[in-house]
């Protein structure tokens, strides 16, 4: 059987030491999330980001907008936290109500304070090697490949999905630390043929246990991203852990694996704008 890969515990370790540099700054991190309208999965994701952030010691607020709002309203007070020195970190939770322009919304912060990663000039620069804001996913993957000594140099990686948050941003950096990339998406033909050439073998589709052990690699590194509902309504990755575990050499699980990095490196990027 493979090691699992316990991203909790990571997660604890990181925001224990990120706890303990805050403690010892003057001038507090501050993180705004904006949330517009009433989304259950949204409230949820944004109440976790502001129990970390407390427990951090950054100062957090959330701004809870009704789902009416205009453009104009949302865009205007994005440029008043963009002015403010007491917020280092601005985040605009995702999916925003129909009527409102997502691309303009992210177009709105200020790419220096944009800690999720999604600005047009962050992308760019991550696109060049240059990387300053990384989506908070990737980038919490490549922080347990780090932890869990996986080294990427010259290994085929593939990674399945190629969302604007996760798929291409993870293609970007592990091509960056020297993988062999292949990207798979829903047009891939034979995608079991792809994902068993991958040593290291990155999963966000969305699809719960669409990854069975006839996809992977016999001692593959096996990184899950999905976070799907049972019918029982119990939380599943996209990959089958039980099938998969016992051919891998590390798997993440889930609950327990790519999440709780995810937000820990939203609270990182936050502080570390404010050392800047
Ligand atoms: P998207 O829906 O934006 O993208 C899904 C990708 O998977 C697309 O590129 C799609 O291909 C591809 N895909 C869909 N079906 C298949 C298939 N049968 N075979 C191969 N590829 C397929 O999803 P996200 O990237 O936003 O999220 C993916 C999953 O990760 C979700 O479960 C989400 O909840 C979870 N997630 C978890 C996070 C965490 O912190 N743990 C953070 C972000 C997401 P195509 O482009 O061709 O349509």
């Amino acid at each position: 059987m493979g090691e699992i890969i316990d991203g909790r515990k990571l997660a604890d370790e990181m925001q224990a030491n990120m706890a303990e540099t805050v403690a010892s700054m003057v001038k507090k991190p501050g993180l705004v999330v904006i949330i517009v309208g009433e989304n259950p999965a949204s409230q949820t994701y944004v109440r976790n980001k502001e129990k970390t952030a407390v427990k951090i010691g950054i100062h957090s607020k959330i701004d809870r907008l009704p789902e009416t709002v205009s453009e104009d309203e949302l865009v205007s007070l994005i440029e008043t936290y963009n002015q403010d020195d007491n917020f280092h970190g601005i985040l605009v939770q995702l999916p925003l109500p129909k009527h409102i322009d997502e691309d303009r919304i992210l177009l709105a912060i200020d790419p220096r304070k944009d800690v999720d990663g999604f600005h047009p000039f962050n992308v760019g620069k991550m696109m060049t090697g240059q990387a300053e804001m990384i989506p908070c996913t990737p980038y919490g993957i490549m922080k347990m490949f780090e932890a869990y000594n996986v080294d990427l140099n010259g290994k085929h990686a593939v990674m399945v999905g190629r969302s604007n948050i996760v798929g291409k941003p993870m293609m970007h950096l592990m091509l960056d630390a020297n993988a062999t990339v292949t990207v798979a998406h829903s047009r891939t033909v034979d995608l079991a043929a792809v994902t068993k050439e991958a040593d290291i073998l990155v999963v966000a589709v969305g699809q719960g246990h669409l990854i069975d052990k006839s996809y992977v690699k016999p001692g593959a590194v096996v990184i899950d991203v999905g976070m799907n509902r049972s019918p029982e309504g119990k939380l599943i990755g996209d990959v089958n852990f039980e099938e998969v575990k016992d051919v891998a050499s590390l798997i993440t699980p889930v609950p327990g694996g790519v999440g709780p990095m995810t937000i820990t490196m939203l609270m990182d990027q936050t502080i570390r704008n404010a050392q800047k």
